[in-house]
Order: structure tokens, then sequence, then C-alpha cells
């Protein structure tokens, strides 16, 4: 048999709601497989397996990304560290936490790689921000002191941007062409085919929860669960696991600008998918499953 890969296709900011008016996911045609309700039964489609998964960790107050990431890239409950939930970026104590224990760092011991973040970086960023905002997933790939996706590797369809359409980069004067939904996601599942594990981050979904930008909701969430049938559509389901998750709930409530306390979905796909649902209950299992479903 080939060598067994993951994909890790993480989603900020998508909870378990319950079905109304200020819930997007109950209202727009065509998402599967990413609207999921309370107390209801989901139907997914290549017969995945949702985990309803604890984001709270055990520490009050409403969960936040950089603790959450933090926490679904090390398998440490973060929050507990810190003793509460810490907003956007990583501070010193999630850094050092993740120094030791990214995801990537426990595979490169394992001696499993090659491994990828598939988020394709600006040259700019490195140049202006990269001090200031560097992001859970950033920190975790420098762990293990892998290179980063840039530009040109997108053009050569190496990369993904986490938008995925590119309309971000050309806003910015990035001279990248458009592609579809359907495109970015052949090319992440040609990715997902070559590295035994790989790792996408997409945020705009938090970003339009806390715009609470229904519109917005309306265009973008059929293109991102396009995006996800494409992947699910082009890699090898009886050798890969596809594990789609999240940090914490916020676009399944448009009434509020904040994050929610909603269980979000951890949805598996492909091999052993029944056996690692069973031990998932909150963020901090998802690497060590991730661990398991790649080592010998
Ligand atoms: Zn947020």
């Amino acid at each position: 048999m080939q060598n067994p890969k993951v994909i890790l296709y993480f989603i900020d900011g998508l909870g378990i709601g319950t079905r109304n008016e200020n819930n997007p996911l109950a209202n727009i045609e065509n998402i599967e497989p990413l609207a999921h309700f309370q107390n209801e039964k989901s139907n997914l489609i290549y017969d995945g397996v949702l985990v309803p998964t604890d984001a709270c960790l055990g520490v009050e107050g409403r969960p936040q990304s950089a603790s959450g990431q933090t926490t679904i890239l090390t398998g440490i409950n973060a929050p507990q560290i810190l003793g509460h939930h810490k907003q956007g970026f990583p501070n010193q104590k999630l850094r050092d936490v993740i120094a030791e224990n990214s995801i990537f760092l426990q595979l490169k011991n394992l001696k499993i790689e090659p491994n990828l973040f598939a988020n394709a970086y600006t040259k700019q960023y490195f140049e202006t921000h990269y001090l200031r905002w560097k992001s859970a997933t950033t920190c975790a790939v420098e762990a293990a002191e892998m290179s980063f996706r840039m530009i040109p590797d997108l053009l050569g369809g190496f990369a993904v941007f986490h938008d995925f359409t590119n309309e971000f980069l050309r806003e910015r004067g990035i001279d990248v062409p458009i592609l579809s939904a359907a495109e970015a996601g052949k090319n992440l599942a040609k990715l997902v085919e070559s590295n035994r594990f790989t790792l996408y981050e997409h945020f705009l979904t938090d970003k339009i929860g806390h715009e609470q930008d229904f519109e917005w909701a309306k265009r973008h969430l059929p293109d991102l669960a396009e995006m996800i049938r494409t992947v699910l559509q082009n890699i090898n389901l009886e050798t890969t696991t596809f594990i789609l998750t999240s940090d914490h709930g916020n676009i399944e409530d448009l009434s509020v600008r904040n994050h929610t306390l909603n269980k979000v979905p951890t949805i598996i796909w492909g091999r052993k998918r029944h056996e690692i649902a069973k031990n998932i209950n909150d963020l901090s299992d998802i690497t060590p499953a991730i661990i398991s479903l790649l080592k010998k």
C-alpha cells in the first residue's frame, strides 16, 4: 500500500449553530459539506464523519484564534496554559508552545516527510508584517525549519492563497490569475497527493462573521464548499484522510460580532475515519489523531 496521507483543512470561525435567520449556513443553497446544526443528524458527502468538537477547552470566555490554533497545531491545551483564550496572534508563551510541539516538528522528528503548509505568502508579508503578525501556522512551519510557499509557487500550482481565488492578491496589485474554486481545489488536491501531511488555512469565514456580512457569506460559502468538494473528488480516500476543523464558532451566528461558544465541526473523510472520530473530543485531539494516522 502507498504511504498514508493526511490533509488538515483549517477553517477559521465555523461553528455548529442552530437553524435560524441569523445563520447563513441555514439559508444558503449548495454549501455541502459546511452546514451542520445542533441536535440534527448530518448526512455527509463521501461518507464523511462529523464530530462536534469542543473549542472552549475548559477555560472560561469565548474561544479565540491564537490559543485555538495553537491547540489544533500542537495537541497542547493552550488556553489552559495561559489561563485564558488569546485573540489574533500568538504571544511569546504560545510561540514557545508551538516551537516545541508544532505538528510539523513532531512529524519531522518521526521522519514522516515531506510535509507542507500549502498557503502562499507574499514577499511584502515578510518585509512589513512578519514580526508583528505571526500566525500560529507561521510559527508551526518555522518550528520545523520548513520553507514557505511564495507567489512563484502559487503561479506554478504549488501553493494556494488563503482566499483560494487570488482576488485579494489582485486587489493588492500582484499579477496572478483569478482561479475558480474548482481550479484551486484541484491544485490543493495535487499537493495533498505529493506530501504526507498538508495543512491549508482559510480565514475569510472568520472575517465575514466579524463583519456580520450576510451578502458576503452568500457569495463566499458556496465557493468554499465547492473548493472542498473538489479536493475530496481529486484525492484517493483509500490512502488519504481529510480532516476539516475550526478554532471556534463565528459565521454561524451573524447576529453578534463576536465568536460563539458553539462546538465546531470536525469532519473526517477517507482512511480510518471512524477510528479517528472516536478519539476526538476537543481541539487538542487533532494533532495526536494526525500523528496516529501517519505513524507506522
Ligand atoms: Zn475572529
